[in-house]
């Protein structure tokens, strides 16, 4: 019996989350912190130390044969720092060795956020058992991954597959990653809400302005709403078909909270991913959505602890 078990933590700008997860990709143990994101980076740190502490507790972190982290970014798994956008207080942080100090030497991999969605999602959802596949979240920015012969594809700091900064538009709008025109800066949920309210579009009374409500009005038929949506795919797809073209993905996996609005996204993706995947090889790209939901960065960080500690890919569904 395989007994080993992995310990994943997921470290974003609102919460600090780890877990123990088994061969299965099962989260046997929980814990959970609120990032304190405006304090130094020492008190980030404290924050961690306390939910590995939690875990530590449990009778099966004894188990525990490696330690696998996704950050948001940008990280350099090269050097086992990272420079969270969302954590002024952690810039170059040595995350790594600090993590490996808190957990007695245990090997310790770290992925960034997209490439860790994207390993959760080969391991355990809509990626399953696909050899080559780009994974994406589309939230309050545009974050994603690639699966490529079989094997996430983490590159050589972890954050390969960044498709929120590829270019789409080549005089377009500043981002503030310091390009022009990016698929963020026209498909994420704030730019969905940006776009809508300058053509004219408001959130009914007492309704907060954001991609949530522009999809409930586009769903109700605002022609407006749902051109801002319309927009933000056809930046997707752009992206999507420019992906394909380079390395031949199969299928494209959309996750976070703006392809919660399901077909006011995802219809008006598949048109427009006609229009831009025209080759033969990549005419049957197939779009769909996540299924890993909020266990996307625990699972991840799991999947990517077990195949960096191996060296091959010993995680697979159902072993
Ligand atoms: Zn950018």
């Amino acid at each position: 019996m395989n007994t080993h078990l992995l310990a994943a933590l997921d470290i974003g700008g609102t919460k600090i989350a780890g877990a123990l997860v088994d061969g299965i990709g099962r989260l046997l143990v929980r814990a959970q912190r609120p990032t304190p994101a405006d304090r130094h980076g020492s008190v980030v740190m404290d924050a961690v130390r306390a939910v590995l502490g939690e875990l530590a507790e449990d009778p099966r972190w004894a188990r525990v044969s490696a330690v696998g982290i996704g950050s948001a970014g940008p990280v350099d798994a090269s050097t086992g720092t990272v420079s969270p956008v969302n954590i002024p207080g952690w810039r170059d942080y040595p995350l790594v060795r600090h993590v490996r100090e808190a957990v007695e030497g245990r090997p310790v991999v770290l992925v960034g956020d997209g490439v860790a969605m994207t390993a959760a999602e080969h391991w355990q959802g809509a990626a399953r058992g696909r050899d080559n596949a780009l994974c994406m979240v589309v939230s309050t920015g545009v974050g994603g991954g690639l699966v490529l012969d079989g094997r996430p594809y983490a590159g050589p700091t972890g954050n390969a597959g960044h498709i929120g900064h590829i270019s789409v538009d080549l005089d377009g709008d500043p981002c503030p990653c310091g390009g022009r025109g990016c698929v963020e800066r026209i498909a994420s949920g704030p730019n969905i809400a940006r776009r809508a309210l300058e053509q004219g579009w408001r959130p009914r009374d007492g309704e907060e302005p954001t991609a949530q409500a522009v999809a409930r009005a586009a769903r109700d038929g605002d022609r407006v709403a749902a051109a801002s949506f319309s927009r933000a795919a056809r930046a997707l797809a752009a992206g999507m078909a420019a992906t394909a073209m380079l390395v031949e993905i199969e299928i494209a996996v959309v996750g976070g909270g703006v392809a919660g609005a399901g077909d006011v996204l995802f219809t008006p993706l598949r048109r427009a991913l006609a229009d831009y995947a025209t080759l033969s090889f990549v005419r049957d790209l197939a779009v769909v959505p996540a299924m890993t939901g909020t266990d996307a960065g625990l699972l991840g960080a799991a999947a990517a602890a077990a195949l960096g500690h191996s060296g091959g890919p010993a995680v697979t569904a159902g072993v």
